[in-house]
């Protein structure tokens, strides 16, 4: 292939910034390679700046829990890393258990998540009051905790990454959309953006989260992740009194946490039925249920005003596990599917997906959430 004088190049171009793409060129730029990170708005525009920042290790698939232990031991080291404070407080995550049948299903994923060292139990209602005060334990037979789950903030991490790759000699080129990734024998060598400027580059990530669709259709690989609406609140700012995330898996239940450094509390729920695609409108129907179902959790918040309300979206896999590594296409990755998680998987999978980039193999093997595989091992605690 023959440069035009001044042609960009790099040796891998990012497509999204937001945290998978983000960590992703992180390490790849800490390991010498010349990364150019592409956005087509902002950093943090897609899920990443909408998500409410949990992180756990309390999922039912064994390589999940795999990936997010070695996120959380990231995540404890992070600021050092990325000389950022990256507000990562271990305050636990609560699942709640209100049928027998949900807690059957989280005593199936405790013993598999013990088999790896997870520090988890099933408690008691009245253990779960001891760790909630204030929690309503009407109708609750029991709790999934884990202590050393935990909460960070998005942007911080995100930015901290991004600056971490220009400090290593990488780019970011903000307002600028892939819209045409060239192959020569099926095999990357360029991108072209919206600009109509031309990256040379032999490899190319897919990070464009809720649109990783899209950007895989411009090589011809069908990925199948599929956006839906997810709204999130904030509340003015209280004094503290709620260490850990409070889930509540019922169809009309919801995940909140409150901030450990300001008090804000964060939270969204699922709505049911799912809302399909990538609008990120703000509804009625969840300011309205939203801080009834907080205040039935926990009575206390009655009188804690909301401050704001967004939306943003989930992007599902068909079994809700993400899809990393490498397509049919030589040199064109994807990290995508993450499946609401991807801000907590972000570390691990950025690292993973770094050397098996470089090396074409991964310490973590993650074949398993290769894009041709068997769809049939969903994960039950989405
Ligand atoms: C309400 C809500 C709450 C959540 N809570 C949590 C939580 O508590 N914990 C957790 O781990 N996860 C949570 N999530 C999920 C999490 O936000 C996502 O899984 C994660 O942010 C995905 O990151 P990403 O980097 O893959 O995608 P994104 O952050 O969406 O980044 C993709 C980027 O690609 C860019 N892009 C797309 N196409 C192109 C193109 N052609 N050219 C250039 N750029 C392009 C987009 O503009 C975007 O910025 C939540 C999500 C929502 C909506």
């Amino acid at each position: 292939m023959l440069l035009m004088k001044n042609q960009k190049t790099a040796d891998v171009v990012i497509i999204g910034a937001g945290i998978i793409g983000a960590a992703t060129g992180y390490y790849l730029a800490k390991r010498g390679c010349k990364v150019i990170v592409m956005e087509k708005r902002f950093p943090c525009f897609g899920s990443t700046g909408r998500c409410i920042g949990g992180i756990r290790a309390q999922f039912s698939h064994d390589l999940t829990i795999r990936i997010m232990l070695k996120s959380i031991a990231m995540f404890q080291t992070l600021d050092r890393e990325l000389r950022e404070d990256i507000e990562w407080y271990a305050g636990g995550y609560l699942f709640l258990a209100f049928d027998e049948q949900r807690k059957k299903s989280f005593l199936q994923a405790i013993a598999i998540q013990r088999k790896y060292g997870l520090n988890v139990t099933f408690v008691s209602p009245d253990e779960c009051c001891r760790i909630v005060p204030g929690l309503n334990p009407e109708g609750l037979i029991g709790g999934a905790w884990c202590p050393t789950d935990g909460q960070a903030n998005p942007f911080k991490v995100t930015y901290g990454y991004l600056n971490g790759i220009k400090r290593f000699g990488g780019k970011l080129l903000v307002n600028t959309e892939a819209v045409k990734i060239n192959t020569e024998r099926d095999r990357v060598v360029s991108v072209v953006t919206d600009n109509g400027e031309e990256i040379s580059t032999p490899t190319v990530l897919n990070a464009a989260g809720p649109w990783v669709k899209e950007v895989g259709a411009l090589v011809g690989v069908e990925i199948p992740v599929y956006p839906d609406r997810h709204e999130a609140l904030v509340t003015e700012a209280v004094e503290r009194c709620l260490e850990p995330m409070l889930v509540d898996y019922r169809p009309d239940g919801c995940y909140f946490v409150q901030h450990y450094g300001t008090g804000h509390f964060i939270g969204c729920y699922t709505p049911v039925p799912i809302v399909p695609g990538d609008r990120v409108d703000a509804s009625d129907e969840f300011i309205t249920e939203m801080p009834r179902r907080m205040v039935r959790l926990l009575p206390k918040l009655g009188e804690v005003k909301v401050l704001r309300h967004w939306a943003g979206s989930y992007e599902m896999s068909p079994d809700g596990n993400p899809i990393c590594g490498k397509t049919p296409v030589d040199g064109f990755y994807v990290a995508g599917g993450m499946s609401g998680h991807g801000f907590m998987f972000g570390p691990a999978i950025g690292e993973l997906m770094a050397e098996l980039i470089i090396t074409g193999k991964s310490s973590i093997d993650i074949s398993e959430f290769s894009l041709e595989r068997d769809w049939t091992k969903a994960e039950a605690m989405k």
